[in-house]
This record gives structure tokens, sequence and C-alpha cells, in this order.
């Protein structure tokens, strides 16, 4: 049928192309470096031809130790065809981290396209598709935030305003959305001075590069770091939330509000990489597919996602696998 989910997170498209999991197929195509997508790299790597992604999304690979080899290297800039064995493979902008692309395959027997991670606005529906895979990660009503990510990014503003003479600021969250965080500060007119670990400074000048935004005082982190915002992975929360300073954790799952002070130096702020429920529900209804199969590796509320396209869209549609 041209497009399909598998149990293993492979979206396949057309004939030959496997998307963000690993699958027996001429071509491995990786929307972005989040880790959900890259499952079974090394295996595409042995068995595809070519691991296609643009270019920041294979730097990104490479700083996270998942380059791929130069002969397999596949580097498609947004919006660049591609044509292999008789199908045609584009990589269109998604916005979500930097690099990120929804991918698109023409063959004689129809359209197929899936959104990778993404959200509104700044992801250009691909319209008319024969089948559109979409990605659902907040795919039910309940998991609705009922604010912007513009709200979320000045209640960050807000706090390290209000904090800053408390010490240093530490913010954490995952890799793609600290890089886009010290571009909206920056953007915002934060001029802090911005600490961060060797990976995620690394990271940060590809994604500088691709939002064409300088970073302007951002330094790596050193033990006596005790000003500034300091922007580390989340997974360095226990080792950090007992330093001197105020402790920002950035999630997309915070739903009451844009920002919430959970402890007397301890905030969370709802600052999400998805698209909302009615952000995903508005691409489905601009793109206009025949069909839409929702991925369901990648959310656990897949069904319902699939059950209101069909009820207030009349798009036929499916929870996959
Ligand atoms: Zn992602």
């Amino acid at each position: 049928m041209g497009a399909a989910v598998t149990e293993k997170g492979a979206i396949l498209l057309g004939g030959n192309f496997a998307v963000d999991g690993p699958a027996e197929r001429l071509v491995r195509v990786v929307t972005h470096a989040h880790s959900d997508h890259t499952r079974g790299l090394g295996f595409s790597v042995r068995r595809s031809v070519f691991v296609a992604a643009t270019p920041a999304t294979h730097r990104f690979l490479e700083i996270l130790g998942q380059g791929i080899p130069p002969g397999k290297r596949l580097e498609l800039p947004y919006d660049r065809p591609v044509e292999l064995d008789r199908e045609t493979l584009v990589l269109k902008p998604a916005r979500h981290i930097a690099g990120s692309a929804q991918v698109l395959v023409e063959t004689p027997e129809g359209h197929y396209g899936y959104t990778g991670d993404f959200k509104l606005p700044g992801t250009p529906p691909m319209k008319g598709l024969d089948v559109l895979v979409v990605d659902a990660t907040y795919g039910s009503p309940q998991l609705e935030r009922r604010w912007g990510e513009w709200d979320a990014i000045s209640a960050l503003i807000e706090i390290i305003e209000r904090e800053r003479a408390r010490g240093p600021i530490w913010i954490y969250g995952y890799n793609g959305k600290l890089q886009e965080i010290i571009v909206e500060l920056r953007r915002r007119g934060v001029e802090d001075d911005i600490f961060t670990d060797a990976q995620t400074l690394a990271l940060a000048r590809v994604a500088s590069e691709f939002y064409g935004e300088p970073l302007r005082n951002v330094r790596l982190l050193t033990q006596d770091a005790s000003w500034g915002i300091i922007l580390v992975h989340y997974s360095k929360y226990n080792g950090y939330k007992r330093r001197p300073g105020v402790h920002v954790v950035l999630t997309g799952w915070e739903l009451s509000a844009p920002a919430r002070k959970v402890d007397n130096n301890v905030y969370r702020v709802s600052f999400s990489d998805h698209a909302t429920f009615s952000e995903i529900i508005e691409y489905v209804e601009e793109a206009r597919p025949s069909k839409v199969i929702v991925d369901s590796t990648r959310s656990k509320t897949a069904h319902l996602t699939a059950k209101y396209i069909e009820r207030r869209l009349g798009i036929p549609a499916e929870p996959m696998p």
C-alpha cells in the first residue's frame, strides 16, 4: 500500500525507504537526531546503501557518536529531490529541532509522506498525499496545552530576570531543545553569559548556524561556575540539583501552566518540541491526504488521534502497528 509503520518503529515509504527505524530497504532516512528516531541505525548502516538526512542532522549524529561512514552518507538539503530506483525522495522542512525534516516519497503508484516530529507554525503541510503518516506525541485532547511556546519562553525569561541575583540559573532539557532555547534567549535580547557541557556546546554551534543566530558568550561549563545561565542535559539534573542557584526543568509534560514553581529554587517550564493535539488536527486538515496512518510506536494515544481524524475530518485513519 506504499506506506506502513513496523513494530520496530520504521516508517516504510514506497518500496525503497525506511524512515526512523531499521528495515531491509535501499535507503534509511533519519528525520532528526533524537534517539527514538535513530533506532537500529547500526543495522541500517550495514544493510542499506545510503543513510539520508539533512546536513545539520548528519552533524548532530556525528557529535552524538552516531556518524554515518562517508560512503553511505547522503546529505540532502530541504526540497532537493533525489531519484533512486524510480522513486523520488524529498526532505521537507519541519520545525522541531535543528535539521528536522518531513519525508516525501513519490512513486509511480502514489505519493507518501511522514511528518516526523513537528510543531506548528513552521512545518508546511505536505498536501494531497495518498497516505500521510503522522506523529502524534500529544495525540489526545487531554494532553492539550492551552498556551503557546511563546508564553513558555516569556515565562522562562521572567524567571531569569527575577532570579538571576540568587546565583546561576540552571536549565535542564534534551538535545535540540537546549540549543533552541539558547537561540530563542539571544533573539529576545537575553545577553547573560551561558555555560554548557562540551556536547551541548558542539550541538549549539550547529544549531546557531542552522537558525542563523550567533551564540555570543556561550562557553564551556567549569566546576566553579557561579553566575550566568547554565544549560545541561536533563540526565544531569540529579547530579546538579543541590548546587546553589535556581534550577529550571524544561518539559513538554507540564500541562497545568507555562511555568510552575515546585520548590523554593526549582521551576518546571512547559516548553514542548511537539505539536499540540489541535495542531496535529490542523496539520491533517490542511494536508487533506486520502488516508492517514498514526504512528503508534511513539505515541500512547494513536488510536484516539485516528478516531478523531476519521470522525471530525472524514479522512480514513488508523493507528499502526
Ligand atoms: Zn524528536
